[in-house]
C-alpha cells in the first residue's frame, strides 16, 4: 500500500488524508523512499529536504487530527520546487556554480503561498542554469534524464520539476516558464503543465531570467490538480508590481461544474502556422486527433491564422537574452554568490567571478543580450523585436476576438530527443521553442496535456492557449482531452 500512495493525484491525497486512510507522515515517507530509490539515476533533485519534510508532515498530522474541516487545501501534500524559486533557509542554486552555496533569507511568494496552504516542501529540482535551455543539459549539476527512456532528455528548462511528477517523487511541483519551460518538459514526460497568464502568479523571489516573460506554474499528474494548485499560488502581491489585482477564481470548483456540460459553443482554433515543416508526423497526427475528440464533445473546430508565428522564435531570442544580460549583471562577486579568489583589482574580480560562475549557455545569452542592447544594434534588433512582439500579441487578440475561444496546437516539433543529440547545435536546440514562445511573448496562459505516445513509446502532449486570465477555459478543454488520452501516465522510472 505505502508504495502506491505516490500514484495518487493531489486531489485524491487530500481526500485520503481527510478521511484518515493514511497520514501525512506516511505520504511523505512514501515519496522520500521513491526519491531515494530513483532520483540519483534521474538526477532530478539538487536538494532533498527529508528532515524538514518529515517535521512538516508531523505538524500536518496534528492539524488534521485537531480540526480537519479547517485544514488548508494542500495540507500534508508533498511538493517539489524548481531551484530557481527561493526557499527560506534552504539552498537555492539556480542550477549554477554562481549560486551553488546560496541560502536565501526569504521565500518566493509562490512557495510561501503553497506552504501557507499546507503543502510540504520535499526538495529542490534540477533545471537548465538560470532557466536557459530546452533539454536540461545546461545544469551545473549535470543533465536530468527522462524516466520514460533514460537515454532521452526530459525537456527544459524545468526538466527536474516535470520528472519529479512523472517519477512519483512529489504530488506536484512548482516551475517557471519563460519561453516554454513548463509546457515542453510536461509534454516530454507525460505530465500536466500550465503556464498561467503573465501577472497571475507573483514573480517575487523567483530568480530572474527575462522579467517580461517569466511566470510560475505547476506540473501535476492531473488537470484537476493543476486547477487546485494554480488557485493556491495565484493573486496580487504587493512585492511584485506586475502581479495583477484580479479576483482568483475557484478553478477546481468551476472545472467540476464545466465537466458536467457539453463543449457546445466552444470554438477551438487550429492555427495553420503551428503545423510547420519539420513537425514530427506523429505529433501532428496526435494533435489533429485531439481536435477531433473535442469536436465529438460538441466543440466547433476552426482553422485560424496567426501570421507572425514564425517571427516569435527570433523575437524571443533577442528579447529574452537582452533582459537576461541586464538581470544577470547583479552577479558580480560583490554582493552574493560565487566570488573568484586571488584577484588584484575590481575588473579582474568581475571578470574572473563571471567566467567561473556561469556556464556556456548563460554566457552565450549574456553576449547576445549585450550585443542587441548595444548602441549600434539597439534599433536594428531590440527595438525592432519589441515592435514585432506587438504584432504577435495582435495576432492572438484578433484570433480570440473574431474566430475562437481557445487554441489547440502541438507543444513542440518533436518528442523527447536523445541526450547529447542537439548540444552541438544551439540553433537546432532553439528551434524546439518555436511553438511555445508565441504565447509567452503575448503573456497568454498555455497548457500542455499528456495525450498519446509515439512509436518509440515517448509521450506527446497537446498545447492549449487561451485569452489572458481565461485559465478556466484551458482547464475545461484539457480535462476533455485527459478523459480520452491514450497515454499511461502512471509513474515511470
Ligand atoms: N527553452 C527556452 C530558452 O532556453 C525557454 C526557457 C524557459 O522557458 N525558461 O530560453
Amino acid at each position: 500500500m505505502a508504495m502506491e500512495l505516490n500514484k495518487l493525484s493531489a486531489v485524491q491525497m487530500r481526500e485520503g488524508l481527510l478521511s484518515g486512510d493514511f497520514s501525512a507522515v506516511e505520504l511523505t515517507k512514501t515519496h522520500l523512499e521513491k526519491i531515494e530509490s530513483s532520483s540519483k539515476e534521474l538526477n532530478n533533485f539538487i536538494t532533498v529536504c527529508s528532515k524538514e519534510a518529515t517535521d512538516a508532515a508531523n505538524k500536518a498530522d496534528s492539524l488534521l487530527k485537531k480540526d480537519k474541516s479547517n485544514c488548508p487545501k494542500l495540507t500534508g501534500i508533498p511538493i517539489a520546487v524548481k531551484d530557481m524559486l527561493l526557499t527560506k533557509g534552504i539552498r537555492t542554486t539556480c542550477s549554477s556554480n554562481m549560486l551553488k552555496d546560496f541560502i536565501p533569507p526569504y521565500s518566493s511568494t509562490a512557495v510561501e503561498k503553497a506552504e501557507a496552504n499546507g503543502a510540504i516542501l520535499i526538495g529542490k529540482t534540477n533545471h537548465d542554469e538560470f532557466g536557459m535551455g530546452t533539454s536540461n543539459e545546461n545544469s551545473y549539476f549535470g543533465p536530468v534524464k527522462n524516466p520514460w527512456n533514460l537515454e532521452r532528455v526530459p525537456g527544459g528548462s524545468s526538466g527536474g520539476s516535470a520528472v519529479s511528477i512523472a517519477a512519483g517523487h512529489a504530488a506536484f511541483s512548482l516551475a517557471t516558464d519563460t519561453g516554454g519551460s513548463i509546457r515542453q518538459p510536461a509534454s516530454y514526460t507525460g505530465v500536466v503543465g500550465i503556464k498561467p497568464t503573465y501577472g497571475r502568479v507573483s514573480r517575487y523571489g523567483v530568480i530572474a531570467f527575462a522579467s517580461s516573460l517569466d511566470q510560475v506554474g505547476p506540473h501535476t499528474r492531473t488537470v484537476e490538480d493543476a486547477a487546485l494548485i494554480l488557485e493556491a499560488i495565484s493573486g496580487k502581491d504587493s512585492n511584485d508590481s506586475t502581479s495583477i489585482d484580479l479576483p482568483v477564481p475557484d478553478f477546481l470548483k468551476d472545472l467540476r461544474v464545466a465537466k458536467e456540460q457539453s463543449l457546445a459553443g466552444l470554438k477551438v482554433g487550429l492555427p495553420k502556422e503551428y503545423f510547420i515543416e519539420g513537425l514530427d508526423k506523429e505529433v501532428e497526427e496526435s494533435t489533429r486527433r485531439a481536435a477531433k475528440e473535442l469536436e465529438k464533445e460538441g466543440a466547433e473546430l476552426v482553422e485560424i491564422s496567426l501570421p507572425h508565428t514564425s517571427a516569435a522564435l527570433p523575437v524571443y531570442y533577442i528579447l529574452a537574452p537582452a533582459e537576461a544580460s541586464s538581470n544577470l549583471a547583479r552577479y558580480d562577486g560583490v554582493r552574493y554568490g560565487h566570488r573568484a579568489a586571488k584577484i588584484s583589482n575590481l575588473s579582474e574580480l568581475y571578470e574572473k567571478t563571471r567566467s567561473e560562475g556561469f556556464g556556456a549557455e548563460v554566457k552565450r545569452r549574456i553576449l547576445i543580450g549585450s550585443y542587441v542592447l548595444s548602441s549600434g544594434s539597439y534599433d536594428a534588433f531590440y527595438h525592432k523585436a519589441q515592435q514585432v512582439r506587438t504584432l504577435i500579441i495582435d495576432d492572438f487578440k484578433s484570433a480570440f476576438q473574431n474566430s475562437c475561444d481557445v487554441i489547440l496546437a502541438p507543444v513542440c516539433p518533436s518528442t523527447a530527443f536523445k541526450i547529447g543529440g542537439l548540444v552541438k547545435s544551439p540553433l537546432k536546440m532553439y528551434l524546439q521553442d518555436a511553438l511555445t514562445t508565441p504565447a509567452s511573448l503575448a503573456g497568454l496562459p498555455g497548457m500542455s496535456v499528456p495525450f498519446s505516445t509515439d512509436s518509440n513509446n515517448l509521450p506527446i502532449g497537446v498545447q492549449l492557449i487561451a485569452p489572458a486570465f481565461k485559465e478556466d477555459i484551458l482547464f475545461k478543454t484539457a480535462e476533455r482531452l485527459e478523459r480520452v488520452a491514450t497515454i499511461d501516465t502512471s509513474i515511470h522510472c
